[in-house]
């Protein structure tokens, strides 16, 4: 298991970041290892090696961080208020407010609500800009969702949300922020939009669907002396970091590892 930890990490994380950074992400991905582990029962084996479980790539170096990361979390995992192991989403930024989970897949969860998030705002990926033809954008809408500029007027372009909004202009109109952004390939349903001649500008923030831990967000915590603890009890709320062997005596089933 931890072999295979550490092999996961290196892959979808790359090396040169902080020890509590990678303990975090060592909960994480066993949390998940444990959670998902007969997700290929059918075929014979209980994960594979792509981004449909966890990247794992062959021949990895195992920086030493990495590894010492993994060992010293051994058997941690992150358990909900069920001792059920949780939802380890994550994605690269959350623009300085999480997405609640029901902003993207229509399910709450308790231990993945909304919150401010300052520790990523100033980072790299914190921010972005994308201009979009004003007639694409409004075929889309008229289309998909009968909402044209004689209804709502410039409201069809001139958008905002402060807090994070589930959906565009109004709920009652029915367009989800997550339409939006894979239709027009949005780093994220966290923007503000208005207007500049035959454009659509979107000024928006973070990177990713923003659910559960931020990465960025994540790194500079432990950057700034926040242990891996304090950074998954930040992201994921109503929690624990538990020794997932010692919370066997819950659970009716076998480990199966
Ligand atoms: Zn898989
Ligand atoms: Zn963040």
């Amino acid at each position: 298991m931890n072999n295979y930890l550490a092999g996961v990490i290196e892959s979808e994380g790359g090396g040169g970041k902080h020890l509590d950074y990678y303990k975090v992400q060592a909960l994480m991905s066993r949390t998940y290892a444990m959670k998902n582990r007969k997700r290929h029962r059918k075929d014979g084996f209980q994960l594979c090696d792509g981004v449909h479980c966890q990247a794992y790539h062959s021949e990895l170096k195992h920086t030493p961080t990495i590894r010492q990361a993994v060992e010293e979390t051994n058997g941690e995992v992150i358990v909900d208020q069920n001792t059920e192991l949780v939802s380890t989403y994550f994605s690269a930024n959350c623009g300085g407010q999480t997405c609640d989970a029901s902003f993207v897949w229509n399910t709450s969860v308790p231990y993945l609500e909304s919150f401010i998030d300052t520790f990523c705002i100033h980072t790299r990926q914190a921010t972005w800009t994308k201009k979009i033809k004003k007639s694409s954008w409004k075929y889309f809408l008229a289309n998909n969702y009968w909402v044209t500029e004689k209804e709502v007027g410039d409201l069809l372009y001139n958008f905002e949300q402060e807090q994070r909004k589930a959906f565009f202009i109004h709920p009652s109109l029915g367009i989800p922020l997550r339409d939006l952004r894979k239709k027009f390939r949005l780093k994220s349903t966290f923007f503000n939009s208005h207007l500049d001649g035959d454009y659509v500008v979107l000024n928006g923030r973070g990177f990713g669907h923003g659910v559960g831990l931020c990465q960025e967000g994540a790194m500079n915590m432990a950057k700034a002396g926040y242990d891996y603890r304090q950074i998954a009890l930040f992201y994921f709320h109503h929690v624990r970091v538990v020794n997932y062997y010692k919370t066997m005596y819950f659970r009716q089933e076998e480990v199966g590892l």
